[in-house]
């Protein structure tokens, strides 16, 4: 099944710029990102491989090869066997997605199917599982993260029908570091005056609930997806609240001191971990690895070379990429996505 092996250093990719009406121009102002002169910009996508999109590498002997064409050429390589990944009808697809989101306005009301759902729709795709980091907030900004409980699917297709949605759902506000675990089937929206990381399943599977009597930018209110949304709904799943962290384990750094991973989600989509501490992390083989560098700045080294990651800069650390270790340096923190291995097996010590 995965006839050709190449091993890789760390991939960087260029970032693509999504403008929606929600967004504004913190990608620039606070993560260095490179924005066109005008315009409203909602979403840099780090890494992603779907028929909506392609991250492009933009160094390296692999410039210009996209995602989606180095998945096809050599799947093994880059997410190693024991990732699970969507096979649609045509190849492989890298299965998890990074990207930042400057959100000035409050996003819509969604929810997302999980797998066996995705996989039935007429355009079949992934479920979405997702996770957010806060970087940061304006005062007052919310999540809203989960429904009331005693909430039934009979009360909020009712609170829908009579313009109370909002009553129905679960919201906080949240704390700058905050992680947010959205399992598919969780009803959520993230609100105005939010730049957040977020981690997902590569899917672009969506169901509108509410979308705030807005109108898009044809004067017309978006499409809702109210009986998709109500089916996929887990109403067993109350109110969400923020992963304020809990250090999973302590890996000893070359210089001896103790650099702490936090992890944030573990769940069987993907494992996201944080480090905070200025050291140096030697990873395990057996996982591709996402990094990305939401304050300060970090390095990745690898038997085929090193790059540096400024704010705002993410890479893949492909399966086959070998002996690789993460920099940290002061004042940073970085943000390491992973699949397929179990964390405990993840990283030696040095
Ligand atoms: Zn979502």
């Amino acid at each position: 099944m995965f006839p050709l092996f190449q091993e890789f250093p760390p991939l960087r990719f260029h970032p693509i710029f999504r403008s929606y009406l929600w967004g504004g121009r913190r990608l620039a102002t606070d993560l260095n990102k490179n924005l066109p002169e005008e315009g409203i910009w909602a979403e840099s996508w780090e890494i992603v491989d779907h028929p909506q999109a392609q991250s492009v590498v933009a160094e390296g002997p692999w410039r210009d090869w996209s995602l989606g064409k180095l998945m096809e050429t050599y799947p093994g390589s880059i997410v190693g066997p024991n990732a699970t990944i969507v096979q649609d009808s045509k190849s492989l697809r890298f299965p998890l997605l990074l990207k930042y989101l400057d959100c000035q306005n409050v996003l819509s009301v969604q929810v997302h199917p999980d797998d066996a759902y995705g996989a039935t729709l007429s355009s079949p795709d992934l479920g979405k599982t997702e996770a957010w980091v806060i970087l940061a907030r304006s005062p007052g900004a919310r999540v809203y993260a989960g429904l009331r409980p005693g909430i039934t699917k009979q009360t909020l297709r009712e609170a829908i029908a009579t313009g109370r949605t909002e009553e129905c759902l679960h919201s906080f506000e949240p704390r700058v570091g905050d992680c947010i675990f959205i399992p598919a089937g969780t009803v959520h929206a993230l609100g105005a005056g939010l730049l957040v990381a977020e981690i997902q399943q590569a899917s672009d599977c969506t169901f509108r609930l509410f979308d705030w009597n807005r109108v898009g930018q044809d004067g017309k209110p978006r499409p809702l997806h109210i009986e998709q949304a109500l089916e996929v709904i887990d109403f067993e799943r109350g109110p969400v609240q923020p992963i304020r962290f809990s250090t999973d384990r302590i890996s000893t750094s070359e210089d001896g001191a103790d650099v702490a991973s936090e992890v944030l989600v573990r769940c069987d989509k993907f494992c996201l971990e944080r480090f905070r501490q200025p050291g140096l992390i030697r990873f395990a083989p057996g996982t591709f690895r996402i990094v990305t560098v939401p304050h300060g700045a970090a390095r990745l080294e690898s038997a085929l070379g090193a790059i540096e990651l400024a704010k705002g800069e993410s890479a893949l650390i492909p399966f086959s990429c070998s002996s690789t270790s993460l920099v940290v340096q002061q004042d940073s923190s970085v943000l390491v996505a992973s699949q397929g291995i179990e964390l405990n097996e993840q990283r030696n010590a040095s």
